[in-house]
């Protein structure tokens, strides 16, 4: 995909000259942090700002290196290869981000190795061919270290293979701002769901899986800025999408109703 417009994309710290630099030695990047907080947007907004192509896998269960390099497809009374998106990664000299990459089955570990050394080669078992990638290639993936509450981990083996870039909820003034520019919402409203998001994320009593994020944030300013009542568009978009315990539903109603 070219990214025709450039995206918006807030600096958090100095990640933006560390990519570049990054993709100027074509070290692997790997971004490490909580689902909703920017990284998808920064891989956007870095892959305009170079000028390159950008391919987004996203990872689950069942990606495999097949799903990645490629397979045999019958049509009619022939067999026809067809590139997967690594591929068309390494030949077109894009950059490939691999968003979840430690949800993907372990053999996509294996097919990307060669691409992370100074090799730059994508070995291509069922075709029997070896590719050197193109030059411009660039490989990108993103890791949900939430460790001690059971989500996948990430081999330090691999972990090894790039350069990681951490990524976090955004100090108040800075997330005022995203929301603000995200949603047309006025002052008033953005620094109300920043502080609401400050009171949730420090009860770590509650035993959320995850908190909430920027994007529900966002989310939130989205469907208040439009007209949804305030305290609604905290239940819809803040509350209901963190929790299914009425008790920890209710105890995060109480916050929202308290402060909107
Ligand atoms: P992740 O890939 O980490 O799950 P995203 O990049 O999808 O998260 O971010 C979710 C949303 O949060 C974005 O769509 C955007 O609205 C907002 N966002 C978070 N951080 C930033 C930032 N630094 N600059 C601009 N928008 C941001």
């Amino acid at each position: 995909m070219i990214i025709e417009k450039e995206p918006y994309y807030h600096p958090i710290a100095r990640e933006i000259e560390t990519f570049e630099q990054c993709y100027a030695n074509r070290l692997p990047v790997l971004l490490k942090g909580p689902t909703g907080t920017g990284k998808s947007r920064f891989i956007e907004y870095m892959a305009y700002r170079l000028g390159k192509d950008l391919i987004t896998v996203t990872c689950h269960e069942e990606t495999s290196s097949t799903d990645l390099i490629g397979r045999f497809l019958i049509k009619g009374s022939e067999t026809v290869w067809q590139d997967g998106p690594l591929t068309t990664a390494v030949r077109r000299g894009s950059i490939i981000y691999l968003d979840e990459i430690a949800e993907a089955r372990p053999d996509i570990l294996v097919a990307i190795h060669s691409l992370t050394d100074y090799r730059r080669v994508l070995y291509m078992d069922k075709l029997g061919e070896e590719i050197k990638a193109h030059e411009d290639f660039f490989l990108a993936a993103s890791f949900n270290p939430g460790y001690q509450k059971g989500f996948k981990e990430l081999k330090p083996s691999t972990r090894q293979r790039f350069v990681a870039l951490s990524f976090n909820y955004p100090e108040a003034a800075v997330e005022t701002s995203i929301i603000k520019a995200e949603t047309g919402l006025e002052n008033g409203y953005a620094k109300k769901l920043v502080k609401i998001a400050g009171k949730i994320r420090n009860l770590t009593e509650l035993g959320l899986t995850e908190t909430v994020s920027t994007r529900l944030l966002v989310d939130a300013g989205k469907l208040i800025h439009t007209g949804l009542s305030p305290r609604l568009a905290a239940e819809v978009a803040i509350i209901e999408p963190l929790s299914d315990d009425p008790d920890i539903s209710e105890a995060l109603k109480d916050i929202t109703t308290m402060m909107l």
